[in-house]
């Protein structure tokens, strides 16, 4: 039995400030967090959601926010999205959990088959899967160590692979992710990452030299012969949405092959229609060895995934993967709705447009604020990153935290990243329409206007 429940129409796809940012009763909600939730659990917008649809939160004030973050890029389909909600609410009356390892569902293998359908490459695919990002990388890691005999893993300079043990250690960023949390675990190096924008000698050398500094560094630090994998989001994302210089990730694909080393493409950010195709690594001509999924994939419920060369993915022992919960059948269903969505409604070409209305406005608010030092990213997947003015690089997170701030008390929720703190992201759900998307922009603009002046 399935029902059609849409709250599409239920939550009108506009912003409303019914009171302040936070209001009095996300406000008391806030005391009852700090009495009841560990201070270790921050919250960047303590605004308490009651209901959401597309690109709308709603809180207990009655103030409905416009929605730049997805949910940290989860909610690519919208929020409570109807296909989503249809086939998790079915899926939640007939069967909750059995275990996959313990008695098997058809849903996983649909959501296995459809990530083996789309990820990058026509070869012969397997997926398992798993509850988050962290999860899904710690398992690409354990298929490399496996299939290639090797330890070491490189990681990039400003990579972000979660916050388990083994991805804080790949993992670069210091506060607040690694801070006070060591050991790490080992066998994992760092190696150089193109960055443009800030390699010494400017984005033209960045594109010339970065491939080759990386080459030399795991070599002279580490030595190819000892690698397992390279693990690398095709665009950065907590690091500062930093997109490579062209070529980089393919040159570093081309020379992990050489090397009898793994690609594992950390896509979990990056993943199902975000840039403007179904995974970044397309763009780059790049088919990874293992590709790593989450976040948008599922629509909002905890899901991840490793896709895999047959032959890799295979070469586990039986038992050497899995987890209690991993491919939870109500989890699977909502991805099952997730793509079917990204499919009927063209999300990928949906990002392309998103892309489209954002960067004539933010190359236009560059020409009037010089703390702009720089706008990249791809799809609906954007960034400016924000220095002290022209000729001076100098990362202003100051700036940042204001502007960010400031969209937060007109009710457009906003996610700020990067190694420095100061660059300002844009990860809007593809299901808000052109007018939403141009509301906030507006706000932004104000807010960061306001804050630059
Ligand atoms: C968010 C993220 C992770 C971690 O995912 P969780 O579900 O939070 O564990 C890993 N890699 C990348 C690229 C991410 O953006």
């Amino acid at each position: 039995m399935t029902t059609t429940v849409s709250r599409e129409h239920t939550v009108e796809q506009k912003r409303v400030l019914a009171t302040a940012i936070p209001g009095p009763r996300s406000a008391a909600l806030q005391q009852r967090k700090t009495a009841a939730v560990s201070s270790g659990v921050s919250t960047g917008l303590p605004v308490y959601i009651e209901r959401a649809a597309g690109g709308i939160l709603v809180d207990v004030d009655g103030n409905q926010l416009i929605d730049f973050g997805s949910g940290i890029a989860v909610t690519t389909v919208g929020n409570a999205a109807p296909r989503v909600v249809e086939r998790v609410t079915a899926q939640v009356a007939d069967f909750t959990h059995t275990c996959f390892m313990v008695t098997p569902y058809e849903e996983y293998l649909e959501v296995a088959e459809a990530l083996n359908e789309l990820t990058p490459g026509d070869h012969e695919k397997r997926s398992a899967l798993f509850n988050s990002g962290a999860e899904a990388v710690e398992n690409a890691v354990k298929v490399a160590r496996y299939f290639t005999g090797r330890q070491a893993v490189v990681a990039l300079d400003h990579g972000y692979h979660g916050r388990t043990n083994l991805t804080m250690a790949l993992t670069a960023k210091n506060m607040p992710y690694k801070q006070g949390f060591g050991p790490f675990a080992n066998e994992i190096y760092r190696a150089p990452m193109s960055y443009p924008f800030r390699w010494p000698g400017g984005p033209a050398d960045c594109a010339k030299e970065s491939f080759d500094v990386f080459v030399s560094q795991v070599q002279t630090q580490v030595g190819a012969g000892n690698v397992a994998a390279v693990v690398m989001e095709p665009i950065q994302g907590e690091g500062g949405f930093i997109v490579p210089a062209p070529g980089f990730m393919k040159q570093v694909s081309e020379w992990c092959t050489d090397n009898g080393i793994l690609l594992i493409a950390d896509e979990v950010q990056t993943g199902f229609c975000r840039t403007g195709d179904w995974f970044a690594s397309e763009h780059e001509g790049v088919v990874p060895d293992l590709i790593t999924t989450a976040k948008g994939m599922a629509g909002g419920l905890p899901l991840a995934g490793v896709t895999g060369r047959a032959e890799m993915m295979d070469a586990v022992h039986g038992g050497g993967l899995g987890g209690t919960y991993g491919g939870n059948p109500v989890a699977c269903a909502s991805a099952l709705g997730a793509i079917e969505t990204m499919k009927e409604e063209d999300l990928c070409g949906r990002a392309r447009q998103v892309e489209a209305i954002f960067l004539p406005r933010l190359r236009a608010l560059a020409e009037r604020f010089p703390q702009i030092g720089d706008i990249r990213g791809r799809g609906a997947m954007l960034a400016i990153e924000l220095v002290n003015g022209p000729g001076d690089l100098t990362p202003n997170a100051a700036l940042t935290a204001a502007v960010n701030k400031a969209c937060h008390a007109e009710g457009l929720v906003t996610l700020t990243c990067g190694t420095y703190g100061n660059v300002f992201r844009f990860l809007p759900p593809l299901a808000a329409g052109d007018a939403l998307l141009n509301e906030g922009l507006d706000i932004f603009e104000a807010a960061f206007a306001a804050a630059a002046g």
